[in-house]
């Protein structure tokens, strides 16, 4: 009997997988790029080893799925069957409340919500269904990124537009990066010996994409991120918010509605702001030789962040700790000191030499003792789903295995 459980991400031209133990610790990781191009390969990761593998040509996500298998099957990285196969799925509309073991009619509905996700859905679901076609006799079970956040109070969910733009096309906050948001809660709970329930945070997970978020009683109260993932945040090509009149401006200026989609998503953000790139590394090298570009991009992404932070407080009763995570969030120090340097009024500071070394000596705490607590804890977004899917299918107990 194998003892392992995969994770698949599919996105637009990559995929990702993962093996996990029956406890969800890593074994492997797989990371296969420029699929659908003749330069399609994948890089596997296993104990400490790399190793870079050639895919046919032109592989689509099956194929790279497929060949991938063989290949850790060959090596015997991947032993037997798997015991179950997590999904990373985008959006799950108001269907999707809690990770969910696949079938038919989530496979329907998956596709339904198509609609609000067209680049990451449908992709997604040919994962799935690979999956399926490999291992009919294993449990799939699909982790949505809006899940976590299907606890929004009306008043955070609902945009104030005619109400039958949300009762017949949907149109609502939905949010995102759920599945980090949630990992972050439980991180914290456990760095705080606190139950979930009692925990009460503010989660800013700040990557290529950004999004904030209110937890309060185990559930997401507020985020930033609404019906797609434009909405909020300065982000790495994203411009977060806008005026919604810009639409209007933008195509009375002769601009089509592709070209104003694309200039939004991937042209604006740290990107557009600094003409140069979207890698907040490279922004904080060129502001601190002098780019004064670079440092607006960085002072505005600091700042929207900053106004997102104390707009979160609204949904909040306590606060035991205001989160960063992700990329960004993990790594710079400049970032996190800068945001914090906002919200005095707050009452939230850092204290320097606890950010500088990302709070390593202190349990990823970054500011005094008895002000609200400010942490840095790295996300583990494929953890939380093999964790997830080890949960639906509920291995522990003996129930879902092959
Ligand atoms: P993610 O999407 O979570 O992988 O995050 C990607 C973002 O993290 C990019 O903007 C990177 O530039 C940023 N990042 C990674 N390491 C650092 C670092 N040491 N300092 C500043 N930003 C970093």
């Amino acid at each position: 009997m194998s003892e392992s459980l995969l994770v698949v991400n599919c996105g637009s031209s990559s995929l990702k997988l993962a093996i996990y133990s029956r406890n969800a610790e890593r074994q492997a990781q797989v990371l296969a790029e420029r699929l659908g191009t003749s330069e399609a390969s994948a890089n596997v990761e296993y104990r400490g080893q790399r190793e870079t593998i050639r895919l046919p040509e032109k592989a689509n996500h099956e194929q790279a799925l497929s060949a991938v298998i063989k290949h850790l099957e060959t090596c015997e990285i991947l032993t037997g069957k798997p015991i179950a196969v997590g999904h990373r799925v985008v959006h799950g509309g108001e269907a999707f409340k809690t990770a969910t073991i696949v079938d038919e009619e989530v496979i329907d509905a998956i596709d339904r919500c198509s609609e609000l996700a067209p680049l990451h859905n449908p992709v997604n679901l040919t994962g799935i269904k690979a999956m399926q076609s490999l291992y009919p006799q294993t449990p799939q079970v699909a982790v949505f990124d809006t899940a976590f956040h299907q606890t929004l109070p009306d008043h955070a969910y609902l945009y104030a537009l005619p109400r039958r733009c949300y009762q017949d096309w949907g149109i609502r906050r939905y949010g995102f990066h759920g599945t980090s948001h949630a990992y972050i809660l439980r991180a914290l709970a456990e760095r705080l010996d606190k139950p979930r329930s009692s925990v009460s945070l503010i989660s800013a997970h700040l990557g290529n994409g950004c999004s904030v978020t209110a937890i309060e009683g185990g559930e997401s109260k507020d985020t930033s991120m609404g019906l797609t993932p434009l909405e909020g945040l300065v982000m790495g090509t994203r411009s977060g918010d806008v005026d919604p009149g810009l639409f209007d401006f933008l195509q009375r200026k002769g601009l089509s509605q592709d070209s104003i989609s694309r200039m939004l998503n991937q042209d604006s953000g740290l990107l557009g702001l600094s003409g140069k790139t979207n890698d907040m590394r490279s922004l904080v090298e060129a502001a601190e030789s002098g780019n004064q570009a670079a440092k607006e991009a960085i002072d505005v992404f600091c700042f929207r962040l900053a106004r997102y932070i104390g707009a979160m407080m609204a949904s909040l009763t306590h606060l035991d700790g205001l989160v960063f995570t992700g990329g960004i969030g993990e790594n710079s120090r400049r970032v996190r000191a800068q945001t914090v340097g906002h919200l005095r009024l707050l009452g939230f500071s850092v204290d320097d030499n606890a950010n500088e070394n990302h709070g390593k000596d202190n349990g990823g705490r970054i500011n005094a003792e008895g002000d609200y607590g400010i942490y840095v804890i790295p996300t583990d977004e494929e953890g939380m789903i093999a964790t997830e899917t080890l949960e639906s299918v509920d291995v522990q107990a003996g129930t879902g295995e092959d």
